[in-house]
């Protein structure tokens, strides 16, 4: 059972494994060889072993039984035949009833892999049926450094700081990043600069935080209330405003102690900046 936030790689793992467990000449490194029968029928998307199931439209008793049905059957060609069942959490309890007895005794042949973003939904009799992994939401820094490499390939001039951006709006889902980086492009062309990202994401310039925070410290309230007239100018929200300052202070506590330091989910520019306001 692979369990975790949506958008972090839980079925394209399970895919990837099914494909892996299907190969008939794995390489020295355990990887897929992408050239036997069963790896080439899966790439083109017509393998006859690896069988996926949305439990999110098919959650019925009767579509767990045609399954179960199609369990009986030995894989006519390879080794095993592999279920993947995502978002099982969505099961009606009659299905998971139905279903448990094959997930208790499968035929050596068939192997399941769950997928879900609901652990806690699953019933224990299911859970203690299962080897269960753990995916963890993608760190700010890890999805940007993956745009980067992705911006690289496909000759786009991305800022760090704009890359940044994305990834921290995609909360730990490297799906919604790339829809958001691709939906970037579309609008940017091969530039994808800073203001252009926050403009489009509605996104407030860290420079207010910082700015606002420099006027605040000597007391300089006509500054702030000026400032803060600027950005309810450009259509921004005070509630949301309130929200990004009170996280730019959380992060200035933060950034109090250098060993501190690392735990701001910021670019190295950004940090320098902490650094001198703290
Ligand atoms: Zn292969």
């Amino acid at each position: 059972m692979f369990c975790g936030p949506r958008g972090v790689g839980k079925t394209t793992c399970a895919r990837i494994l099914a494909k892996t467990i299907n190969c008939s000449n794995i390489t020295a490194d355990t990887e897929a060889c992408n050239e036997c029968e069963s790896c080439v029928s899966f790439n083109n998307g017509q393998s006859l072993n690896i069988f996926e199931l949305d439990a999110a439209s098919n959650n019925s008793v009767e579509d767990i039984r045609s399954l179960v049905d199609q369990v009986r059957f030995a894989p006519a060609s390879g080794h095993y035949k592999i279920y993947i069942i995502d978002e099982v959490h969505m099961l009606s309890s009659g299905a998971f009833n139905a279903f448990l007895k094959t997930l208790e005794e499968p035929p050596p042949y068939a192997i399941f892999i769950l997928a879900t973003t609901e652990k806690h939904k699953i019933i224990p009799t299911i859970l203690s049926r299962c080897q269960i992994f753990d995916f963890n939401r993608i760190k700010v820094e890890d999805i940007s450094k993956h745009l980067q490499q992705i911006a690289v390939k496909e000759n786009i001039e991305a800022d760090p700081e704009a890359l940044h951006i994305i990834a921290q709006k995609a909360e730990g889902a490297l799906r919604d990043a790339l829809s958001i980086f691709d939906q970037m492009v579309t609008f940017s062309g091969n530039k994808v600069t800073y203001k252009d990202v926050i403009n489009n994401l509605n996104v407030l310039d860290y420079e207010y935080y910082f700015r606002i925070t420099d006027q605040i410290l000597p007391g300089n309230i006509s500054s702030v209330l000026l400032t803060f007239n600027e950005l309810l100018n450009e259509g921004f929200d005070g509630h949301h405003f309130i929200a990004g300052l009170s996280g730019h202070f959380r992060d200035l506590m933060v950034a109090k102690d250098e060993i501190t330091l690392q735990l701001l989910e910021v670019t190295e520019v950004v940090r320098e900046k902490y650094k001198v306001q703290k």
